[in-house]
């Protein structure tokens, strides 16, 4: 037999015999109580406003309650916003809208439109951002993980220095099981300027470490101003590189990025600097130009 759905009785709130209206004046007294222990601080905040509003907009108690309710949505999911992008340590706000394609256009907008989709996050799939340095890197990086707190993935940015320092500290420490679980958490890992400077002998291999940890689990996106086929150098150990590479690069997306660098521009167009040659003719996996060894920051 088909469950028919019973209408309850409308239900009168607990310890209230009738809503009298002298009970009634009772409740309104304690609204603001009561709206503290359900934890509804924005309808408190805002409660004679929602409902002037409502009233002007003459919404019935259904409509009226729904526009409430919609308030204070916003403003925990406004709260949640504002605390994951604490939580995920990006260095500096960049957006994808703030990023001018014109100006790199060895970039495919829609490409990069498409992994603001954080699709890529969903599936656990990893990225890989190649190029010199000031060509945008990092402000893709800043994005693309604005983007995946947006949608609710947990995010945390660190440089490869930084990570690297923690995971040989922690190993020197006896806390590596601590710091690797740490790292492996979020469902996306953004690590900044691998290859800038050299690594400690046993980085590599706590590097792969946490790659593997991470390995069909959640993203890493990687940046790097060295092309994939250097990353021995960088690893210092050829079996560890490819090791390394192997998983990182199985469900990956590869966007290299050939070109001036953008703080550079400016300058360049002064006549500071004299423009580099274009085009290169390294072609590593991801073929990536050389290294432009210093610039300043
Ligand atoms: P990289 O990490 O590749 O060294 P950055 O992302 O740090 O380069 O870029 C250097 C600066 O130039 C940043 O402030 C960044 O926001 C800005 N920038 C780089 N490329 C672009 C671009 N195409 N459009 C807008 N700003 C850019
Ligand atoms: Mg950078």
């Amino acid at each position: 037999m088909a469950r028919t759905r019973q209408q309850t009785p409308a239900p009168s709130p607990a310890g209230l015999a009738a809503a009298e209206p002298a009970e009634i004046q009772r409740l309104v007294e304690d609204l603001d109580g009561m709206l503290s222990r359900l934890r509804l601080g924005a309808i408190r905040e805002q409660l004679d406003g929602l409902l002037e509003e409502a009233a002007r907009r003459q919404l019935n108690l259904r409509e009226a309650l729904a526009w409430i309710c919609a308030a204070e949505v916003a403003s925990k999911e406004q709260r949640r916003l504002s605390m994951a992008m604490t939580i995920a340590h990006f260095p500096f706000v960049r957006t994808l809208e703030g990023f001018e394609f014109e100006a790199q256009p060895s970039i495919d907008p829609g490409k990069i439109r498409d992994l603001g989709t954080c699709r890529w996050v969903a599936n656990g799939d990893n990225l890989v951002l190649l190029g010199p340095p000031g060509v945008g890197k990092t402000h893709l990086e800043v994005a693309l993980g604005r983007e995946a707190v947006a949608r609710g993935y947990t995010v945390q940015f660190t440089t490869a220095m930084e990570l690297l320092g923690a995971l040989v500290k922690a190993q020197q420490q006896g806390t590596l099981e601590m710091r690797l679980a740490q790292y492996a958490k979020p469902k996306l890992l953004i690590i900044d300027e691998l290859g800038y400077l050299p690594l400690e002998p046993a980085a590599g291999h706590l590097f792969f470490q946490l790659i593997s940890r991470r390995y069909e689990q959640g993203s890493v996106l990687i940046s790097s101003n060295r092309p994939v086929d250097e990353w021995d150098e960088v690893f210092g150990d050829q079996v560890v590189a490819a090791a390394i590479l192997d998983r990182l690069l199985h469900h990956s997306h590869v966007v290299t990025i050939r070109g001036d660098s953008y703080r550079l521009r400016e300058k360049r167009r002064s006549g500071l600097f004299r423009p580099q040659a274009g085009g290169s003719s390294s072609a590593g996996i991801g073929g990536v130009p050389p290294p432009i060894p210093a610039e300043e920051a």
